[in-house]
C-alpha cells in the first residue's frame, strides 16, 4: 500500500482534524485515519512526519490483542443518498450569526452523503462502505470496542457502529 492508497483512509480536505488529512510517518510506520478506520504499514519513504497527527500507536496499543480472526464479509460501497441534515441543500438556515445559512458541515456543502448501512459480522455492526474499501482483509470483531483488520503486511482497526 503506498501514500495514494493510504489517502483514500483519510479525513477529507477541509476537515477541521488537520493532522488527519494525509498519512503521516512516525516511528517504524506509516499511518492513516479518518476517525473511523485506522491503517498502519512499515514506514514509507515519501510519507513525513506530522506533529498534528494523533497518537495512533498508542491507541493500537490500548485495543487486546485479537482472539480470532474471519474474513470481510463481501460488500460493495453504497450509493450517495441525500444529506438528512441539510435535506440536500448543503446548507442549514438560519444557523449563521443573523439568522442567514451556514454550510452544511455533514455533507461538507454537498448535499449528498454516503448511505450508511450496517453489516453483521459476528458480534458488531460495521459500515458497509468501509468494509468494501477492505474486501480480501481479515477482521477481529470485538464488539463496541473497535475491530482489528488486517492484510498481508497492514494491521489497522475498524470502530464498529453504535447501531444498525
Ligand atoms: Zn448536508
Amino acid at each position: 500500500m503506498n501514500a495514494a492508497d493510504l489517502q483514500k483512509f483519510c479525513a477529507a480536505p477541509d476537515d477541521i482534524r488537520e493532522g488527519m488529512r494525509q498519512p503521516w510517518s512516525r516511528g517504524k510506520y506509516t499511518y492513516a485515519t479518518n476517525g473511523h478506520i485506522l491503517l498502519r504499514v512499515a514506514r514509507l519513504g515519501d510519507v513525513p512526519e506530522n506533529e498534528r497527527a494523533p497518537d495512533a500507536a498508542g491507541m493500537i496499543a490500548k485495543i487486546e490483542p485479537p482472539s480470532y480472526w474471519m474474513p470481510v464479509p463481501p460488500a460493495t460501497m453504497p450509493p450517495d443518498v441525500k444529506c438528512d441534515e441539510c435535506d440536500g441543500t448543503g446548507v442549514i438556515e438560519g444557523e449563521g450569526p443573523d439568522d442567514d445559512s451556514i454550510d452544511c458541515e455533514w455533507c461538507g456543502h454537498t448535499g449528498m452523503m454516503r448511505k450508511r448501512i450496517g453489516v453483521a459480522v459476528a458480534d458488531a455492526f460495521f459500515d458497509q462502505g468501509y468494509l468494501s474499501m477492505i474486501q480480501g482483509w481479515k477482521i477481529a470483531p470485538n464488539g463496541f470496542k473497535p475491530a482489528w483488520i488486517r492484510s498481508g503486511n497492514i494491521i489497522g482497526l475498524l470502530m464498529p457502529m453504535t447501531r444498525q
